[in-house]
Parts: C-alpha cells; sequence; structure tokens
C-alpha cells in the first residue's frame, strides 16, 4: 500500500514572478492633475503618473513634453 514518498514539500519557494496583474494592464482611471480629464493610466501612451504620484494624462505629457 503506497510508497513511501516523502519529498520534502517545497514547491512554494517564490510564486513565479510575473505576478498575474502585471502581464495584463487593466484599466486604470486617473483624473489628470493638470487638466482633470479621466484617463487610463494604464493605457499605452505618454499617461504616466509624474513624480510617481500626480496622474497625468497623454494628451499634457505630450503638451508638456514629460515624459517621465
Ligand atoms: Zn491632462
Amino acid at each position: 500500500m503506497g510508497v513511501f514518498q516523502i519529498k520534502s514539500t517545497k514547491n512554494h519557494e517564490t510564486p513565479c514572478e510575473g505576478d498575474e496583474n502585471s502581464k495584463k494592464n487593466p484599466e486604470k482611471i486617473e483624473t489628470c492633475y493638470f487638466c482633470n480629464k479621466k484617463f487610463d493610466i494604464n493605457k499605452d501612451d505618454s499617461s504616466h503618473y509624474k513624480y510617481d504620484k500626480y496622474p497625468m494624462c497623454d494628451y499634457c505629457s505630450r503638451f508638456y513634453g514629460f515624459y517621465d
């Protein structure tokens, strides 16, 4: 009856990198800090967080030429 197969249960070292969320870009609606327009910051355009804090829409990003 059954062979003892005691292998260390070491399956769970690190959850694989690339957590599920980082692959897809779910919409994340933010309000632009500069023009108050709502936009999807996860969209693949110039929108981004200015200083990691202030949402900045694609339009303003281009307009002001801020890319980081
Ligand atoms: Zn804007």
